[in-house]
């Protein structure tokens, strides 16, 4: 990777705003509903371990530390670094240095199930190299010397020189060259870990979107030759364009500065936003995309006035590199071609923000006061609010949990918030964190012919549903 030194949303929001809609109008009548009726009239009393714990998930067991920052009045100026510290996603352990707290810890989780599963399905293996990385591997790429002051550097009892892994060509480049000699036909290997990263950063900033300690996710590629090495580029790329894609982001893919790090071939993944430290140049007339730091996006402006060129801030969020053999000829790298001859590996390398991603899309969907997470990875999916006042309505507020974590993909995605405080405070407090569904259970719930007030947090619509309907709803969320 480089050290550099320098809304679509709802479209994929599993339930959209008019099927929300919908679904409170009319009858519940689809065989979707039949299902989940079944499910109703079992009530569900298998999810009670041995030791008595329910599953059901209460917010006043749950640590959560709101009202410490308070996003308007914070003088912090990104919109996402304030509702992360306000809504106890991350607190700051020292300059450029975040604890992930458990909510955020749920959202990221989900975030690298999504990485997993597309890396997975292009073939590619997951593994975790080192974090202290010798200076010896760096020394023999240069970049021990060339990378100045980013580089965490720390040195053993026996006065051997470290450094703290930033980016791990070097590691990895090792591995294969200590290995036997490949043939062609076990190419391309292609090898990925997701483990954290630490970059002395100049100004870090912004908590997550730039911090000096960050999870990234690495992934190394290697092939025979160039033609073989484009081709698992392209293949990356397109994974990268699901991984995005699945998360409702309306991203762009640009051609690519090289920096340091070296190679032919270059692509950003990049999100438009006011506080982004980038610039793209993206036409949407021509598809031509780039950043503006690059070649081609200096020439287009000078060149091609008539464009529908449109210039903006923002976030990296992943980036690709075809290598070549810059750090196989190094490391003497090599395998066998189709022809049997030796030659160095033609490396790839593909980084994404796993932490930076967590904010900058909070930051590109989410208004002032609220976070709006892309449905998929969103802490929790449902929040149960009962009335503070009345017992039976945490009764039904359990019975609701229970009903909705008897759904596989929902096991576990309610949480009950039991505090002893007014429902709007409460409600407040939900929209801040962002799950996806309130319900709030109050008088109408006791009535002969219940009904549960459910609020879309995202499209800040609030309907009465029938508990089928709340069924119906629940059958089309989709999580990960
Ligand atoms: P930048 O130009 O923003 O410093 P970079 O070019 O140095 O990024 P890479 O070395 O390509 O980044 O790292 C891969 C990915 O890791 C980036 O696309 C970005 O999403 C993420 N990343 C890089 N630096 C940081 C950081 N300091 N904090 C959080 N995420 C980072
Ligand atoms: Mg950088």
């Amino acid at each position: 990777m480089m050290l550099s030194g320098k809304t679509r949303q709802m479209s994929l929001v599993a339930c959209s705003s008019q099927t929300f809609l919908k679904l409170c109008q009319t009858p519940a009548v689809c065989l979707a509903q039949c299902n989940m009726s079944r499910s109703l009239n079992t009530r569900q009393t298998n999810n009670s371990s041995p030791e008595g714990y329910s599953g059901r998930k209460y917010v006043s067991k749950m640590y959560q530390n709101l009202g410490n920052v308070y996003p308007e009045s914070s003088k912090l100026v990104c919109k996402s670094h304030k509702l992360f510290l306000y809504a106890s996603i991350v607190q700051q352990c020292y300059f450029g240095g975040y604890n992930l707290l458990p909510l955020g810890q749920r959202v990221q989780d989900k975030l690298i199930k999504i990485i997993d599963q597309e890396l997975e399905s292009i073939g590619c293996q997951k593994m975790a190299m080192t974090t202290l990385a010798p200076a010896k591997l760096w020394k023999k790429t240069g970049r021990w010397d060339n990378i100045g002051h980013e580089l965490f550097r720390l040195t053993d009892r026996k006065k051997t020189d470290f450094c703290l892994g930033p980016t791990h060509e070097e590691v990895i480049t090792n591995i294969l060259a200590s290995g036997p000699m490949l043939s062609y036909k076990r190419l391309p290997i292609k090898m990925y870990q997701i483990t954290k990263k630490f970059r002395d950063e100049n100004s870090p900033k912004y908590g997550f979107l730039r911090g000096r300690e960050f999870d990234m996710k690495d992934l190394y590629t290697f092939d025979a030759t160039l033609e073989d090495a484009t081709e698992t580029y392209n293949s990356v790329c397109q994974a990268y364009s699901r991984i995005l894609g699945r998360l409702g982001l309306d991203y762009h893919q640009v051609i690519g500065t090289t920096g340091n790090i070296g190679g032919s071939l270059s692509h950003e993944f990049q999100l438009q936003a006011d506080i982004g430290e980038d610039t793209i140049h993206v036409c949407k007339k021509c598809g031509f995309a780039a950043n503006a730091e690059t070649e081609e996006a200096q020439n287009k402006h000078c060149t091609d006035k008539s464009c529908g060129l449109s210039i903006s801030p923002s976030i990296e969020v992943g980036h690709s590199f075809l290598l070549g053999t810059k750090y196989s000829k190094h490391f003497d790298a090599k395998c066998k071609d189709r022809q049997a001859k030796n030659g160095f590996y033609q490396m790839g390398c593909y980084g994404l923000g796993v932490s930076r991603i967590m904010q900058a899309c909070v930051e590109v969907l989410s208004s002032e006061k609220k976070i709006v997470w892309p449905q998929i990875i969103a802490p929790y999916q449902f929040c149960i609010i009962p009335l503070e006042s009345k017992k039976e309505c945490l009764s039904i507020a359990e019975s609701i949990s229970d009903d909705l974590n008897t759904n596989p993909r929902l096991s576990g995605e309610v949480v009950i918030d039991d505090r002893d405080k007014q429902v709007t405070f409460r409600l407040f407090e939900a929209k801040a964190i962002g799950y996806p569904y309130v319900i709030t259970i109050k008088d109408k719930a006791l009535q002969d012919q219940p009904e549960f007030e459910v609020i879309d947090t995202c499209n800040n619509e609030s309907r009465f549903m029938t508990r089928e309907q709340i069924q119906n709803l629940s059958m089309l969320i989709e999580t990960v």
